[in-house]
């Protein structure tokens, strides 16, 4: 194991289980439209899971995700951050980001955000075109989004993050790079780009339940066509969903890739450190009712062994355009040099791998078919 990740300040996730309604393709877990006495419930039940955790940190980003963070009003934010700064060591210059739905950024929300400390806003987005937000079961217009992107800037906030949504049924490639233009008019320091995909039990899955959805070469051209146009416009393409301004990567998410310490709080919430991987209670009640009666929200956890450590390290390492050191797979028993060097070696001719010294990383073609490289280097 990395013993330098181990040694970085960690990243703390808040997970806000709640959403104003349910878009046709989520699968997450988040209730829509909560009572307020819940959501009060759940914010005391936040103070409460933090006292458990005073000995992790410190940690230098916090993430406020769901669910979406913005139905919460703004004395909400604030009670949860300092109850935030109250249990843990926050570093200096810490990177704190709020996922906002469009529809819920007024001038005055987007102030108050910024003055609770809030320093990085991220923007579910996810289109720019009516018909396709209507598709996805999305509650804010085109309009929505470009007025609150607006409202984000003129309060002072200089991170922002703009999520969008591709490989949409009968949208042409065309039809999402003008998308995507829209998007970089706007200079977000941050895009992040989802393949739409179909998750069991949504309703989106139970319409394309017998048609046609897409194939996965149309995803893998989208994702290089999207690369090669965001590239042109300085966006570096880091991870396989993630591009951002040149030093503007999330710094938060990048810690999932590799193996640095974090905390999740709050329903469904995943948590890892060194080997060992816990998550809560995935209901808002059980959750709440939990840390009301003073006992913990954990509801199961695993040491993970060498095997898995090197799988994921592969996995992860591979969707990311850093790569991953071949010396610190081959500490978990993974030796792809001496036990894969026919893949290996196909790879790299083949222009989906690079190798540098003791990294492997992959290119832009290799990151479309990340998960697919990874498995193979497994089989
Ligand atoms: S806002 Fe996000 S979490 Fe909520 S239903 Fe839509 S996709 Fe799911």
């Amino acid at each position: 194991m990395s013993q330098d990740n181990q040694n970085r300040p960690w990243g703390l996730y808040i997970h806000v289980p709640f959403c104003a309604s349910k878009c046709r393709y989520c699968a997450f877990y988040s209730l829509p439209s909560p009572s307020s006495d819940l959501v009060e419930k759940f914010v005391s039940a936040l103070a409460c899971e933090m006292e458990l955790y005073r000995d992790c940190g410190p940690f230098d980003t916090v993430y406020l995700g769901g669910g979406t963070p913005s139905v919460l009003d703004t004395e909400q934010i604030y009670l949860i951050l300092n109850s935030v700064r109250r249990n843990f060591r926050i570093e200096p210059g810490a990177e704190i980001t709020v996922e906002a739905n469009p529809a819920d950024i007024s001038p005055q929300y987007a102030a108050e955000l910024l003055r609770s400390g809030i320093n990085r806003l991220n923007l579910g987005v996810q289109s720019f075109d009516s018909e396709v937000l209507k598709f996805l079961g999305r509650r804010h217009s085109p309009g929505d989004a470009l007025a609150s992107i607006k409202c984000v800037r003129a309060a002072g906030f200089r991170n922002i993050g703009l999520d969008l949504i591709y490989s949409i049924p009968r949208q042409s490639t065309d039809q999402w790079l003008r998308i995507l233009e829209q998007a970089v008019l706007i200079r977000p320091e941050h895009l992040s780009c989802y393949e739409l995909t179909l998750e069991p039990g949504t309703p989106l899955a139970e319409e394309f339940r017998d048609g046609q959805f897409r194939t996965d070469d149309e995803t893998f051209s989208v994702l290089e066509t999207t690369s090669a146009a965001l590239a042109e416009n300085g966006y570096v393409h880091y991870e396989v969903s993630n591009f951002s301004l040149p030093g503007m990567e999330s710094r938060h998410n990048s810690k999932y890739w590799d193996h640095t310490p974090y905390l999740g709080l709050g329903p469904s919430a995943h948590s890892f450190r060194g080997r060992r991987r816990w998550w809560n209670l995935s209901s808002v009640e059980e959750y709440t009712a939990a840390l009301q009666s003073g006992k913990s929200p954990v509801e199961a956890g695993e040491d993970l062994k060498d095997e898995q450590m090197g799988e994921e390290f592969l996995f992860l390492g591979l969707r990311t355009a850093r790569g991953v050191s071949l010396s610190e797979l081959q500490h978990y028993g993974l030796d792809l040099v001496n036990t894969k060097t026919a893949i290996l070696d196909a790879c790299i001719n083949s222009g989906l791998l690079r190798i540098d010294n003791d990294r492997i990383s992959p290119t832009v073609k290799g990151m479309a078919v990340a998960d697919a490289l990874a498995k193979a280097f497994l089989a």
